[in-house]
């Protein structure tokens, strides 16, 4: 299980480094996402390396229980439509809030056994939470999207980041 880096953390703002090719390594890495997506105190959907500490572009995406997406390198190549729904963040945790999105994607990504360049599709919430890793990569975050503090919901109990509340406090002013 990999430690999960929360908000206010520089990691999670830093745009990730392309990987020059799979190896052992990063296979393993990406197997330990997978494991830590599946059993995170909330169970997560889509996890990108960054979360847990790793400033590479990888990400793990499971929109259901019989679909693994390993993002590796991957590139948005088109867009279209728009959408707005909840979204939360394992480095967020117990907050959410309604971002717009693109309804459906065309990206690449390399593929985990072959290292070779393949194109995808995506729509929906997929594409949704395709597209929310692929933010992290780029060091941007769901809440980056959300204009005011009202427009959040937060989870009774959780713990909202003080950088996230400053962030508010400090447009106010
Ligand atoms: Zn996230």
């Amino acid at each position: 299980m990999l430690h999960v880096i929360t908000y206010g953390h520089p990691v999670l703002r830093k745009k990730a480094k392309s990987i020059a090719k799979m190896d052992a390594k990063i296979e393993k890495m990406i197997g330990d996402m997978v494991y830590t997506m599946r059993n995170n105190r909330i169970k997560g959907c889509g996890l990108a390396a960054p979360q847990v500490g790793v400033s590479l572009r990888i990400a793990v995406v499971e929109p259901s229980e019989n679909q693994l997406i390993y993002l590796i390198n991957p590139e948005i190549l088109s867009k279209k439509g728009s959408h707005f729904d909840t979204e939360g963040c394992l480095s967020i945790p117990g907050v959410y809030g309604s971002v717009e999105r693109s309804t459906e994607i065309q990206y690449s990504s390399l593929n985990i056994h072959t290292g070779k360049k393949e194109l995808f599709q995506a729509n929906g919430f997929t594409a949704r939470i395709i597209q929310h890793e692929m933010d992290h990569l780029n060091g941007v975050l769901f809440t980056d999207y959300i204009p005011n503090l009202d427009s959040l919901e937060f989870i009774k109990g959780e713990r909202i980041p003080p950088k996230l509340l400053q962030k508010y406090s400090d447009q106010k002013q």
